[in-house]
């Protein structure tokens, strides 16, 4: 029933393009400013500090900290149903920048803000792997 309901998938379109290709090879890749040095997130085309063009790609560790989140304990939608309870939480990643993402977790009673968090990929179709994070123990 709810099964048949598909998860909705991001649209992948030119600015995000080279996050999306590096989360299919389980690497996560995000922008950083040649200006400032400032890493960025979401994908745009202007440094949100400095408002520099000129934004680069790098592969950054995946390593990051719980900066907030919650527990959702009711599904966002029909092709959520039966995942609740789950974790969206806002990553801060080593290198600066925030990510919302999920907190992968049998226990969402454990979760902290603070808590270290790395990286991981769950595959939702053959073009798209989602990045989401965690817990370090
Ligand atoms: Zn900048």
């Amino acid at each position: 029933m709810s099964e048949s309901v598909p998860r909705p998938l991001p649209i992948v379109d030119g600015d995000s393009r080279p996050f999306w290709e590096a989360a299919k090879a389980h690497r996560l890749s995000i922008q950083r400013c040649r200006t400032c040095r400032k890493y960025v997130f979401y994908p745009r085309i202007h440094c949100p500090h400095c408002h520099s063009a000129k934004l680069e790609w790098r592969q950054v560790s995946g390593e990051g900290t719980i900066f907030t989140f919650t527990v959702a304990r009711r599904p966002a939608g029909p092709a959520f149903q039966g995942k609740e309870p789950y974790i969206v939480a806002l990553v801060e990643l080593k290198e600066g920048a925030r990510l919302m993402t999920n907190i992968v977790t049998d226990d969402v009673e454990s979760v902290r803000i603070g808590q270290k968090v790395r990286v991981t990929f769950e595959d939702l179709s053959p073009e798209i792997s989602l990045p989401v994070f965690k817990v370090v123990r």
